[in-house]
């Protein structure tokens, strides 16, 4: 199995090349051609899995031939659970997108550092990364749109809910249009996760590798 067997576009394709990534991980075989096809996923893979590239790189390809809209209103939010995550998601990104026909402007929000950049930065964002407290304040300060949303992305969510992020995450979450795709990575398939996922995901394709 190779990339091109993923349904991946050529420049997409070049992306991947440039990154030297001879084949597809399990995760990425399974994960990529159930998003392309715009279905909700659940995907069980850890850390070090290749999980990233699954959702990024098929994420990417909505954006192929999609003008490019500058506003607050971003297509893509990738909820993580820390600020070391959102960073690594943001850079997988941004290494991608590098030589892209159609930019596609990503960016990292986080706590612990000064709102004010982010709010400036924000603007023209097609995908959004982010912790869910400062994307709740950027959000009560009206310096994200969510109503435009396509596609939610939940990395990590069994780590989200351990570390506490239930209620930010449900706040978030009921803000959203409901007609979206939706997107979850975890580790495990505690209680929690299982919960969260049932109410999230529509007739999921689930993924374990
Ligand atoms: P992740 O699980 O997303 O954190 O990815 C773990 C590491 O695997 C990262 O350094 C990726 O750049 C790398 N990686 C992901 N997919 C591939 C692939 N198909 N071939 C080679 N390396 C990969």
């Amino acid at each position: 199995m190779s990339f091109s067997d993923l349904g991946l576009s050529p420049p997409l394709l070049k992306a991947v090349q440039n990154e030297n990534y001879a084949d597809p991980f399990p995760i990425q075989i399974q994960a990529i051609p159930a998003i392309l096809s715009k279905k909700d996923v659940w995907g069980l893979a850890p850390t070090g899995s290749g999980k990233t590239a699954a959702y990024v790189l098929p994420i990417l390809e909505m954006f192929q031939g999609k003008t490019a809209v500058k506003s607050r209103a971003v297509a893509v939010l990738v909820l993580v659970p820390t600020r070391e995550l959102a960073i690594q998601v943001d850079q997988t990104v941004k290494t991608f997108t590098n030589g892209l026909p159609r930019n596609v402007k990503s960016m990292a929000v986080y706590g612990g550092v000064s709102i004010n950049p982010q709010m400036i930065h924000l603007y023209g964002t097609d995908i959004l990364i982010g912790t869910p407290g400062r994307l709740l304040d950027l959000l009560s300060k009206k310096a994200v749109d969510l109503s435009a949303l396509e596609i939610l992305v939940l990395d990590e969510a069994d780590k989200m809910l351990n570390l506490g992020f239930k209620e930010e995450v449900d706040e978030i979450l009921s803000g959203l249009p409901k007609k979206r795709q939706n997107i979850l990575f975890s580790a495990t398939t505690e209680e929690s996760v299982a919960s969260l996922s049932a109410n999230l995901l529509h007739q999921p394709v689930r993924i374990e590798i």
